[in-house]
């Protein structure tokens, strides 16, 4: 029998679970969707770099995610993410994932040999000249030399995406998992005509990517608000998502190609940009949420007091102590102002409302430290060294935790995005009266 291929739905969202400990939780915020008609297909999303710190393993990501499923009888598709893998990383993710993020950002820049640009640049004349993209007004005037200087850029990078992808077919077989391409993790966004073109060479490499996560233009730091021009973000969106449904129609790529938005979560302020993107054009979109479940798990232990609460005041202590240690590898995803951050005496001081109030993301209330939040988002390596504890402090607490776990991840997360619900995310309205009180 045919073999069906894996087709990621048209709605997606990325959850990361570093613990492993909250997949139910996760799962009832996309049950909460479906209970409001829209399918959000859960991918549950690991990277390599996060195994590593945390000591664990692709297959325990499956296991929960498969009791998950189980447990709540999820009927839709569900899938997991070897996220950010290389050729280097991929060999351990083969046998529990079904979804895979190639990273090819390393290779970006490093030049394409000569005889490979001058094959792209025969092989593609209809990328130079004006193209009329569906829904956009003007239409892109692109360059000969536009095209030669892109390719040098990029075809290194897609031709290292086509050595992984055959790799990853080789273990899986072809529409055996979702194949994604990422290249966010790098200095400079991409254009929407740079976008065009990689495309172009991603169909040329024979890759039938599904899901495509460029770098988009202003700072998108783990777990807090997007830092840029909101205006100007939703140009580049509309344009990029233009240019995929021209290269699906110019190229053959995947009917459902859409973008991967990497970083997604807590991207308030763009998050009425995307929806409304969608609205108008009816694309897909995949939103990579980042480590944030682990935040709420502090905010769930903090909430239940005792020995909870002492033991987020620990972390936080620690994360503290080794701050440079933590944040070295998310230096590029991360802004924390030191003056901001209080000192361990103080948050031993602080009760459970200071706790989560300092952590929780809401914009605009005043107790909120987007300091705070950025060292603690960064400081999971803390909780996997305390390890039994931490875990079984997580299950003591299960149901104040999975509370906010599935509140965060509903109402400020696929709310707004998805269904275009807003309100359940900002205090700004509340912030003013309550800063006059
Ligand atoms: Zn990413």
């Amino acid at each position: 029998m045919a073999r069906q291929n894996k087709t990621l739905s048209k709605y997606s969202v990325g959850t990361g679970d570093r613990f492993a400990h909250q997949a139910k939780a996760q799962l009832r915020a996309c049950i909460q969707a479906l209970d409001h008609g829209l399918e959000i297909v859960p991918v549950w999303n690991k990277s390599n770099r996060e195994h590593t710190i945390i000591g664990s393993d692709p297959a325990s990501v499956l296991h929960a995610a498969e009791a998950a499923v189980k447990a709540l009888g999820w009927k839709s598709p569900w899938f997991c993410d070897a996220d950010h893998i290389t050729s280097e990383t991929v060999d351990r993710f083969l046998d529990s994932c079904d979804f895979f993020t190639i990273d090819v950002a390393d290779f970006i820049g490093q030049p394409a040999p000569a005889v490979d640009i001058d094959i792209f640049l025969r092989r593609h004349p209809e990328l130079t000249g004006n193209i009329h993209l569906a829904g956009v007004k003007e239409p892109f005037t692109i360059t000969a030399e536009t095209v030669r200087r892109t390719a040098h850029k990029f075809l290194a990078a897609v031709k290292k995406a086509g050595e992984v992808y055959r790799k990853v077919e080789n273990a899986k077989g072809a529409g055996g998992f979702i194949p994604e391409v990422s290249m966010d993790e790098t200095d400079r966004a991409q254009s929407p005509v740079e976008l065009l073109i990689i495309l172009a060479a991603i169909a040329d490499e024979g890759i039938p990517v599904q899901t495509i996560a460029p770098k988009f233009s202003g700072r998108f730091n783990k777990g807090v608000d997007y830092v840029g021009n909101v205006p100007q973000f939703e140009r580049e969106m509309t344009l990029d998502v233009a240019a995929i449904a021209h290269a699906v129609q110019e190229y053959g790529l995947p009917a459902d190609l859409k973008l991967s938005i990497h970083s997604g979560s807590d991207k308030f302020s763009i998050y009425p940009a995307i929806h409304a993107i969608m609205q108008h054009t009816g694309a897909g979109m995949h939103l990579k949420t980042a480590g944030t479940t682990w935040l709420e798990e502090l905010i769930g232990l903090a909430e239940a007091g005792g020995k909870g609460l002492a033991l987020a005041k620990e972390i936080y202590a620690e994360a503290l102590a080794h701050r440079e240690e933590l944040c070295g590898p998310y230096a590029n995803v991360i802004d924390i102002d030191p003056a901001k951050l209080p000192s361990a005496a103080e948050v031993r001081g602080w009760t459970s409302e200071q706790y989560t109030s300092a952590l929780r993301h809401v914009e605009g209330a005043p107790e909120y430290n987007s300091s705070v939040r950025q060292l603690l988002h960064v400081g999971f390596k803390v909780a996997a060294r305390m390890g039994r504890r931490y875990l079984d402090l997580l299950e003591a607490n299960e149901a104040v935790i999975a509370r906010n776990v599935t509140e965060n991840l509903y109402n400020r997360h696929i709310a707004p995005v998805f269904l275009g619900v807003s309100d359940a995310i900002s205090m700004k309205q509340n912030a003013p009266a309550a800063q006059s009180r």
